[in-house]
């Protein structure tokens, strides 16, 4: 009786907590509540088969039993992202030796007690491996639910344990534990929505800190994590840089080649930065329309400069395509400052840095524009003076 409840039990909240993960999922493509209901259904119908008296349907229920801790892992795998491609076939693996094993104990010792034992000790072992599974990435965004599903599978495993002697000998059950089998099915069932949904948290602040079109951190973000890097570097005393750069003259690529080709000239400046700059040692944002900030701890003002450099170089060798393949260039210009009081703030960085990128602008068109006067000039001389050439 008890059994057929519990199985009734598992069978209902699988349906249900499919359902409710199906209903707050944000990405639609994955396959994880149809895997979770299967685990419920499966465990469920094995408990159900198991509590009937038929011979057939009880060596279905075991089999059905066994299956599940493996049902369950291809679940688990998929709420939680990770690929069961090399864990799975070891899972199989252990169900599928484990009931054959049963399976001979029974031919050959129909009488003995311990002739289920191989099956029922498959599944502790196989929950043991789910634990290992769940907690292995220490930076998962679901984390928190990985260590309640982890915690509720580990309370699996010693209400298991507890019940072994019921189980392989058919003895009445301590309500309590059939009440806390009870609990880790639901708690099973609450810890997959508490995963979806914290991935589903994780998602929406990753894409409100993140620029579409390049990949980078965007002005928001810059405000919370450049902060906070800021803050790390004058704890400790340490310098820290910041670069503000444009691109020059972007409007006329946008006008001359097309949106498309403007787009691409802003990837390929992510790109480079992107390359250049480990995340871990940069904070790398898009802070609007063709201008880049980024926030370098620990570098002094020579390394950042440095970089700098590194940085206009690598931009100008960038080889772009336009929509038509027409070849095509981009410049940078960048202010570099680095922070020189306790109090700065991320805003003076900017700022301070901003006013260098200006002036590195003027200085330039000042270059350019003495660059095409000297040619203009040497181009009129040669026009009055022909016998001169
Ligand atoms: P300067 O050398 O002084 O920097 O001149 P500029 O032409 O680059 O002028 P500015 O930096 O003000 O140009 C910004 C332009 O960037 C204006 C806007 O049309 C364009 N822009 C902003 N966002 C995007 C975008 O996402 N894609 C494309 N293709 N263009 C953008
Ligand atoms: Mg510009």
């Amino acid at each position: 009786m008890i059994y057929r409840m519990y199985g009734l039990l598992l069978l209902s909240t699988g349906f249900a907590v499919a359902m409710l993960y199906r209903a707050i999922q944000t990405q639609k493509i994955d396959r994880s509540a149809y895997w979770i209901a299967a685990s419920c259904c499966c465990g469920g119908a094995g408990l159900v088969a198991l509590s009937t008296t038929s011979n057939v349907l009880h060596w279905i229920g075991i089999i059905l039993f066994v299956a599940t801790p493996s049902l369950l892992h291809v679940a688990i795998g998929s709420a939680t992202r990770q690929s069961t491609r090399r864990t799975l076939p070891w899972m199989a693996g252990i169900a599928t030796v484990c009931f054959l094993w049963t399976v001979i104990l029974n031919i050959m010792f129909p009488d003995w007690i311990l002739r289920r034992a191989p099956a029922i000790l498959s599944i502790p072992f196989m929950q043991a491996g789910n634990i290992w599974f769940l907690l292995r990435h220490k930076d998962s965004p679901t984390r928190l639910a990985n260590i309640a599903m982890a915690l509720f599978l580990f309370l699996h495993i010693v209400v298991f344990a507890l019940r072994s002697d019921d189980i392989l000998m058919d003895a009445s059950h301590e309500r309590w534990l059939t009440y806390a089998g009870m609990t880790i099915v639901v708690g099973l069932g609450g810890s997959f929505l508490g995963m979806e949904a914290l991935r589903s948290r994780h998602e929406m602040e990753r894409l409100a800190m993140t620029d579409p079109l390049t990949g980078l951190l965007n002005r928001r973000a810059l405000e919370v994590v450049a902060h906070r890097e800021l803050q790390r570097c004058i704890r400790l005393d340490k310098s820290c840089s910041a670069l503000m750069m444009d691109i020059d003259r972007f409007k006329e690529i946008n006008d001359a080649m097309g949106h498309a080709a403007g787009d691409a000239a802003l990837r390929a400046v992510a790109e480079v930065l992107q390359s250049m700059l480990r995340p871990t040692d940069a904070v790398i944002t898009r802070h609007g329309g063709d201008e880049f900030f980024v926030l370098l701890p620990e570098y002094g003002e020579d390394n950042a400069e440095w970089i700098a450099n590194q940085i206009r170089q690598g931009v100008a060798e960038c080889r772009l395509l336009a929509v038509d393949d027409t070849p095509f260039r981009i410049q940078v210009s960048i202010g570099v400052t680095t922070c020189s009081k306790h109090d700065m703030t991320v805003q003076d960085l900017l700022h301070a840095s901003d006013i260098l990128l200006y002036r590195e602008k003027q200085i330039s068109r000042s270059q350019e524009a003495a660059m095409l006067l000297k040619d203009q000039r040497a181009e009129g001389g040669a026009h009055v003076h022909p016998s001169n050439a």
